[in-house]
């Protein structure tokens, strides 16, 4: 596929970021939190409603249904994601603005061109409204670019559904990509940014196990949001 390597290059971003990161120096902790118009970018409600896409996938419905079973084991279990009907009969069709939150909603390359999200593996559209000194998210649409090859498990000729859908739904609970780490490709967090690491090509499947930074990151987000 032409568009493959192009692809490679970008795994996600979050729309509506205007701010790229800042925060090169490093802090106590690895994780870091969503930054959406200058303010921070947390969730609106400690139980997050999805349905999965009327046109996705259903090679994606069970890596979703263990994406989002990954950060509601993770405490405080509390703060969660509900997905509403299950992977079937879902209605919605993942319109960004509509309220209602859709994961895995396919999109071609040209239209996420159009968005300026070319290259983009999966974005994730965070919708939310400004609150004193954050922007309270009360939506989030979960996308994925159909120019590029998903499959399940662990390969250099495809992305692992679970492993970037585990690092979209990062994104909704709050925290930003990790853009340095230098440990083992094991502990690799989910948030990290892109699909390569080091001498590895394709590191999607090891997106999918949440490492401690990535534990503690929704842990703060909850201590903040007082979830
Ligand atoms: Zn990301």
């Amino acid at each position: 596929m032409k568009n493959k390597s192009k692809i490679n290059k970008i795994l996600v971003v979050i729309v509506l970021t205007i701010c790229l990161p800042l925060n090169v120096s490093h802090t106590a902790h690895a994780f870091d939190l969503n930054t959406i118009n200058g303010v921070t970018a947390l969730p609106m409600d400690y139980i997050n409603n999805y349905y999965i896409a009327r046109t996705c996938s259903s090679s994606a419905f069970y890596p979703i249904l263990n994406a989002v079973n990954a950060w509601n084991s993770a405490p405080p279990t509390k703060f969660r994601f509900n997905l509403v009907n299950g992977p079937v009969n879902s209605n919605y069709n993942g319109s960004v603005g509509d309220g209602i939150s859709t994961i895995g909603q396919p999109i071609s390359d040209s239209e996420l061109v159009s968005l300026g999200y070319y290259s983009s593996v999966a974005v994730n559209f965070l919708t939310g409204t400004v609150n004193g000194p954050y922007f309270l998210v009360y939506e989030s649409d979960i996308v994925y670019n159909t120019s590029a090859i998903f499959g399940i498990g662990d390969s250099v000729n495809f992305f692992d559904w679970q492993g970037v859908f585990t690092h979209e739904l990062g994104h909704s609970i709050g925290l930003n990509d990790i853009y340095s780490y230098s440990g083992g490709i094991s502990n690799l967090p989910t948030m990290w940014y892109t699909d390569t690491y080091q001498q590895y090509n394709n590191v999607s499947y090891h997106l999918r196990s949440l490492t401690t930074d990535d534990m503690n990151g929704k842990a703060a987000v909850a201590l903040i949001r007082d979830f």
